[in-house]
């Protein structure tokens, strides 16, 4: 009986200690933090403050359209395994954030939990309706959730964000802490820079695509002179591009503005018919070349409005 029990630990103790070795193996001593972005602002913005400590998905790219995206299946996978959520929210992705949380099933991330995180509740909104009128448009109720074009914005979230990954992963809180940090001070000495170097762009008109350039102007002290769409999410019309050709006859923009996912058809047919620029913005990270992280990003966009000056 004795030799018999003893014969079977001999075999259940390896077993036991393969089997341990085996979920150390599948699972790292420091299990990554895994952030799902539903824009890449945010995902750049995860990335600069959390490093390789965590991975980072972003729900959208920079040619496509945050208001229109599909929750599908690929997308609620990363959703039902995630850590975190960081969105713009104010209803930026009422469309497709509130089925893809709900099919998640994973209650860390619901809205009101540590997972999740709406970054234009963060900032002072701009556009907030007195009045919400939907034939208005795709009027956003919370205000205006395009926020990240003003860098000062970033810096708020950027805090916010930092303490939340430090609280997700107090493993590693002291890297964010650390990286979050050194963040802010690149980021201040940055947005110093970009204030001096825009500061000849104040006062300029732009013709906007969609009304996501608010935060940009009011940084900068731009000015909107109308939008190439009729209403908020309604796409150009020749009816709407006629009447603004006839408004640029008597009080000319300085300049048309696009970003990266925009059909340029529109912008292409006002400047044709009205000689002002038409420029390409690429409002977030990778919408072009030069917007490889969030400095390109400032970098790039200032450059190009600078441009129309020359
Ligand atoms: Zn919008």
């Amino acid at each position: 009986m004795n030799r018999a029990f003893g014969g079977l630990s001999r075999f259940v103790l390896p077993a036991a200690v393969l089997l341990s070795l085996t979920l150390m193996l599948a699972q790292p001593a420091f299990a990554q933090l895994k952030v799902l972005a539903c824009e890449p602002e945010w995902a750049a913005l995860v990335q600069e403050l959390a490093a390789d400590k965590v991975s980072v998905f972003s729900a959208t790219a920079a040619l496509q359209d945050a208001h229109h995206i599909e929750a599908r299946p690929s997308l609620i996978a990363r959703a039902r395994n995630a850590d975190l959520v960081v969105c713009s929210g104010s209803e930026l992705e009422a469309g497709w954030l509130p089925l893809l949380l709900r099919q998640s099933g994973n209650e860390r991330i619901q809205p009101g939990k540590p997972g999740y995180l709406e970054t234009s509740q963060l900032v002072p909104r701009l556009e907030v309706p007195k009045v919400l009128d939907r034939s208005l448009g795709d009027i956003h109720a919370a205000g205006n959730p395009h926020i990240h074009l003003d860098p000062r914005n970033i810096a708020i979230v950027a805090q916010v964000l930092g303490d939340r990954l430090a609280q997700l992963d107090p493993v590693n809180a002291n890297d964010y802490r650390t990286r979050t940090a050194a963040f802010l001070a690149r980021w201040r000495d940055a947005t110093r820079r970009w204030e001096a170097e825009a500061a000849p762009l104040k006062g300029l008109t732009m013709v906007v695509y969609h009304k996501n350039m608010s935060y940009l102007s009011a940084w900068l002290g731009l000015r909107e002179g109308g939008s190439l769409e009729p209403k908020p999410g309604i796409p150009p019309t020749t009816a709407h591009l006629a009447d603004l050709v006839a408004r640029m006859q008597i009080e000319p923009a300085n300049v048309i503005v696009y970003v990266a996912y925009n059909n340029p058809q529109a912008a292409e047919y006002l400047s044709a018919r009205t000689k002002i620029p038409a420029v390409m913005l690429p409002f977030t990270v990778g919408g072009s070349d030069r917007a490889k992280d969030l400095f390109g990003l400032f970098d790039d966009t200032l450059a190009r409005l600078l441009a129309v000056l020359k």
